[in-house]
């Protein structure tokens, strides 16, 4: 397939928006038995993800090491940078068996949590993979079970291995299910065993993200940089935001990471579900202004894993994170175990597509403001400039060319209302930088003058559809090129 090819069919699975400039915020799905096949895959690309996640919460190092190949193999083929997010698990805590997997409980009843690992599962003896447990909790907490389906209170524990808990609310509780601790502060190291067995493996791979679960404060993402940086691996990492102790800790995540989950699924049982909606809210923009890309995941469009439309509420929900100014928003279930990956999608393409018709007039309040505090460097200037410049010219798009992605998160930051295109001699990142707002990205590596790069640049945008004869873009860009300093160029071009 030529270049003029692939961008005519993304055109054309992107109801031909992309193309100028309408679709700007990304979609990130999840991978799973329901959509992990080649041919399948494939159809999620044209129908519009632009990064998908491996869950490693389930499935072998085998199955996500096919996963990536055949993503890879695509993007290959199909000349694009769909990106690959790793996502670990985490300490997030889980009952043991349950016999016959079911155990109705009721208000009142009462049960018993052990540390051992063969525990029936009845009643008085039930095992959690917390071994610390004993020791941590205090009476009056409570927990959680089954994303907070069952409400329980501690109301003895011997401070070694056994904890009597009392169920407030009850259900039928089943194997394995995820259990929640809001109120104990939880001893758990921020990277478990299995996932320093999962990163292991994936440092041994090209992905481009590397998301960490139930992160309580910055010195929890620590192990990962560092292996990172041991490594030489190219990822960037993300935090996900899902306990409310992460939530007080914000902004010192937010600098010690590049970009940010609001992982709602957990975050939405460990605190107030009322305070949701806000919460979510106030984390992107709290990551607009720092430059962090921002998912927003969970239930997005959940009824959709059985039936072949959304909700009233689920389509809400996806215009109002676009409003919102997140960066990508997110599946889960819907496709790696629903019945319509792919009409998932499409519906979530069209409703983006909608809801940005609104968006400068909504955000334009919420878009950063160049405060001293976040204009540290003559290169923020002059991206902020460009951004400007761009408004005031309707230009159709402003190219960057970034080596560590300073540009690219920066440029996205603004929130422009053109295109942003993101020329890079790095390939992981640019699989990176699909995640970010309103960016396409380019593999070039050639290094010349500036003028023959500012041409390169038209010539590649001219023959992948995104711009023609008459438009106006902006290049930025650092003089001379091959020093690869920060961007202190900014230039408008008009397209021959
Ligand atoms: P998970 O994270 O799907 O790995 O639990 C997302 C969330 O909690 O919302
Ligand atoms: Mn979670």
């Amino acid at each position: 397939m030529t270049l003029t090819e692939a961008a005519a069919l993304l055109q054309k699975n992107k109801s031909g928006l992309r193309k100028d400039g309408s679709q700007f915020t990304k979609i990130v799905a999840t991978v799973g038995p329901a959509c992990s096949a080649p041919d399948k895959l494939l159809e999620l690309v044209q129908a519009g993800v632009d990064v998908f996640r491996l869950n490693f919460s389930h499935g072998s190092h085998e199955d996500h090491l096919q996963v990536i190949q055949r993503i890879q193999a695509i993007n290959k083929e199909h000349n694009l940078h769909i990106g690959i997010l790793a996502d670990l698990q985490g300490p997030k805590l889980r009952v043991g068996k349950i016999k016959d997997n079911a155990l109705p409980l009721e208000e009142g009843d009462v049960i018993t949590i052990t540390n051992d690992e063969n525990a029936p599962g009845v009643k008085d003896n039930i095992y959690m993979s917390y071994d610390q447990f004993a020791e941590d909790c205090e009476v009056g907490e409570r927990i959680l079970m089954d994303d907070g389906k069952l409400i329980f209170e501690v109301v003895e524990t011997n401070k070694k291995d056994t904890v009597r808990l009392k169920a407030l609310h009850g259900g039928v509780l089943s194997s394995n299910k995820g259990v929640n601790l809001p109120d104990t502060n939880v001893k758990l190291p921020a990277l478990t065993e299995k996932d320093q067995e999962d990163l292991d493996f994936i440092l041994t791979q090209d992905v481009n993200w590397i998301a960490l679960s139930f992160v309580r404060r910055a010195e929890d993402l620590k192990p990962v940089k560092d292996a990172l940086e041991r490594t030489g691996h190219q990822a960037k990492v993300m935090a996900k935001i899902e306990k409310p102790e992460a939530v007080r800790n914000l902004r010192e995540i937010i600098r010690a990471c590049n970009g940010i989950m609001v992982a709602r699924g957990d975050l939405g049982v460990e605190m107030p579900i009322e305070k949701l909606a806000m919460t979510q809210k106030d984390i992107i923009s709290m990551c607009m202004q720092y430059a962090r890309p921002v998912i927003v995941a969970t239930q997005m469009m959940d009824s959709m894993i059985n039936n072949p439309s959304p909700t009233r509420a689920e389509v809400t929900d996806v215009a109002n994170a676009v409003l919102d100014g997140a960066d990508a928003v997110m599946l889960s279930g819907e496709t790696s175990v629903g019945k319509y990956p792919k009409l998932v999608i499409q519906y979530m393409s069209k409703i983006i597509t909608e809801a940005e018709k609104q968006y400068w007039p909504q955000i334009s309040n919420r878009r950063p403001s160049p405060s001293p505090q976040f204009m540290l460097y003559h290169s923020d200037v002059i991206i902020f400039s460009a951004c400007n410049v761009a408004e005031e010219i309707g230009a159709k798009g402003i190219v960057g060319h970034t080596v560590s992605g300073y540009t690219a998160f920066k440029l996205s930051s603004f929130r422009p209302k053109s295109n942003i295109f993101i020329f890079s001699d790095q390939l992981v990142k640019l699989g990176a930088f699909n995640l970010l707002w309103g960016v396409q990205c380019f593999f070039y590596n050639r290094f010349t003058t500036t003028d023959e790069t500012i041409q390169d640049c038209v010539d590649i945008l001219k023959e992948s559809g995104y711009v023609k004869s008459g438009d106006t873009i902006i290049n930025t860009g650092s003089m001379p090129m091959g020093a690869r300093k920060p961007t202190n160029m900014l230039k408008v071009t008009d397209v021959e």
